[in-house]
């Protein structure tokens, strides 16, 4: 058993970067072949074996399953009873990202917004981005490493609408930017939608909704409903995988949601491609690590 010091976080943090972007998830696996044995056209059959062609080799190799190895995104949840110092946690999240990028070794894909410079570790200002939680009762710290390539990135979406347009308008932004992202997001995966908050809450929403295993439905029975909604409404537009046409065009809408201001009706989407790479790290106060999905 090892004891807990940073060096610990700033392995997890290595550690579910290059798991995240080499190891799919079980439900994203068996999401994808459920969708394979539904889909009937043919040709969209073929790119669902490209697929598991691509996961086999990953598996096989120890490599990558896509080469956009992404912008690196850590949702952390600190418990309240974890001995911890925010900064140096930071800090090691952050020598983590870089570590696996320099160490694995894969594409470092941050850069300056208006030099281009690419510093070729996947950090930088502002990066990685790192969401904070905090659970009561908790003596864990937990990451969750959700990589996000640029492609489905580019299609993030969001519109204030006002509380008279109503459920149908939100349904409705959702489902267009869906067909106007066409095949840039290496469809089917998972439609994160954010509904609720403020205009920056509600982006984090759709970011946390595409973080969920596959079709893990809202405990909310008015959200689930509208997840179902949104699914059937999208699997119909016939985009199918890779946008070249099919039965399946989603593995799955989740959907997060706040409250909001009384005069506010926020929506957003953020699209997660068809590997959904996410990967999971537990921290003990011993300094034991668990790793998952
Ligand atoms: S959208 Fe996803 S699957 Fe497509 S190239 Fe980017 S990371 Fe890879």
């Amino acid at each position: 058993m090892r004891k807990f010091d940073y060096n610990t976080v700033e392995e997890a943090a290595k550690q579910v970067y290059i798991k995240a972007l080499t190891d799919l998830p079980p439900d994203v696996r068996g999401a994808l072949k459920r969708a394979y044995e539904r889909e009937s056209q043919p040709p969209a059959r073929e790119i669902f074996k490209a697929m598991f062609k691509a996961i086999e080799i990953a598996d096989r190799k120890k490599t990558l399953v896509c080469q956009d190895t992404g912008l690196p995104i850590y949702m952390v949840k600190i418990g309240s009873d974890f001995p911890w110092n925010g900064a140096e946690i930071k800090k090691r999240l952050s020598k983590g990202a870089s570590r696996a990028t320099l160490e694995f070794p894969f594409r470092g894909s941050s850069t300056h917004i208006l030099t281009r410079i690419n510093p070729q570790d996947s950090v930088g200002r502002g990066l990685p981005v790192i969401y904070w939680d905090f659970v009561e009762g908790s003596d864990s710290l937990e990451m969750l490493m959700v990589p996000k390539g640029s492609g489905s990135e580019n299609m993030s979406t969001m519109k204030m609408f006002i509380p008279a347009d109503g459920k149908a308008a939100l349904k409705k932004f959702v489902l267009d930017a869906f067909v106007a992202s066409g095949s840039n997001p290496c469809p089917p995966g998972i439609i994160g939608v954010g509904i609720g908050g403020t205009a920056d809450l509600v982006m984090r929403l759709a970011k946390e909704a595409i973080a969920r295993p596959v079709g893990e439905r809202s405990q909310q029975p008015l959200i689930a409903q509208m997840e179902q909604e949104l699914e059937d409404a999208i699997n119909a537009t016939g985009i199918g995988p890779m946008g070249l046409g099919g039965d399946i065009s989603t593995l799955a809408v989740h959907i997060e949601w706040a409250y909001t201001h009384i005069t506010q009706n926020p929506v957003a989407v953020n699209t997660q491609c068809w590997p959904a790479r996410r990967a999971r790290a537990i921290i003990h106060p011993s300094g034991d690590i668990e790793y998952g999905f």
